[in-house]
């Protein structure tokens, strides 16, 4: 049965909390500033201070949702496919095998799901977005990092561990810059916000504080910031064609700061894509720009409670 719930789509720097309805309409929200990342302790201190956190913030919407029993987290980590717990988050490393879902429930007296923000986000635009009509997608986010969801065939696919759809960490090329998981030349050292920023910078003579600047000077005829652009997007296009090969996923959506440089990135992400695809695959395959953007996380939480 469909429900109106509160979603909450937790970041590295702040929550997101909505109370969404049965159709995916946001019908109030609030953004809070956390750095869960900067909670210190051992690993119950840091679990009990989430579970303190994330449980004010729900509190705020109770106080003004009618009834409502359900709630669905997104969070960064990676949950398990048979208890749901989160075996580990990357910005947390003390957290593990954390009963976040179950603790919340049990302080709160609700029914909570909790999940992979990415895999949310997938969820959210499958559901209410762009890929509503299609029966399998791939949505990539492209922000502080390269992230990535699968639904599949109408089910969110987290792999055994919550592991799977690390797009963001294949690895693109023998040579390149150091990433966060100890690699080099993954994806996101490349096709990330936070990437093309780095890239433009560490081979300017002058320096800039974000990637819409990089676009700006693009669009401006500037040759560094054009290539780094095109190499974005060369990339991209490569490792969707490989996903799509391994796949078989012929809709794709986009989403997050990156995509302001949209008309810089995507003929290069499309021919590139398309260079690498089998015969049958070419021409066949949808990228497109996220509808939800930002929201998408947080009606992907929504899905949770209601799909
Ligand atoms: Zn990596």
């Amino acid at each position: 049965m469909s429900k109106t719930c509160i979603a909450l789509d937790v970041g590295g720097t702040n929550i997101r909390a909505a109370i969404i309805d049965a159709q995916g309409k946001i019908l109030q929200q609030h953004s809070y500033t956390a750095q869960l990342s900067q909670i210190t302790g051992n690993q119950q201190e840091v679990e009990q201070q989430v579970i303190e956190h994330i449980s004010a913030n729900i509190e705020v919407l109770l106080g003004q949702g009618e009834n409502i029993q359900h709630v669905g987290i997104g969070f960064p980590g990676f949950f398990d496919n048979q208890q749901g717990h989160l075996i580990a988050s990357p910005n947390m490393p003390v957290i593990h095998n954390f009963d976040l879902s179950g603790q919340l429930s049990k302080k709160m007296n609700l029914t909570v799901s909790a999940q992979n923000d990415a895999l949310c986000a997938a969820m959210g635009e499958f559901h209410y977005g762009v890929g509503q009509s299609s029966q399998s997608l791939m949505h990539i986010t492209l922000g502080t990092g390269v992230g990535a969801g699968l639904v599949i065939q109408g089910q969110a696919y987290g792999g055994d561990r919550g592991m799977a759809m690390e797009f963001g960490h294949l690895r693109m090329a023998k040579t390149g810059d150091y990433c966060g998981c100890g690699n080099i030349a993954c994806l996101e050292t490349f096709a990330s916000a936070t990437a093309v920023l780095r890239r433009f910078n560490d081979h300017s003579q002058t320096s800039v504080r974000t990637a819409q600047e990089v676009y700006q000077l693009a669009k401006e005829g500037d040759a560094l910031a054009k290539l780094i652009l095109s190499e974005a997007g060369n990339y991209l296009g490569s490792a969707i064609a490989e996903a799509s090969k391994l796949l078989d996923i012929k809709h794709i959506s986009i989403s997050g700061g990156l995509c302001g440089a949209w008309d810089m990135i995507y003929p290069y992400l499309r021919q590139s894509m398309e260079a690498a695809l089998i015969p049958p695959m070419r021409n066949n395959i949808i990228v497109q720009q996220s509808s939800l953007g930002d929201d998408a996380g947080l009606l992907g939480a929504a899905a949770l409670v209601n799909r």
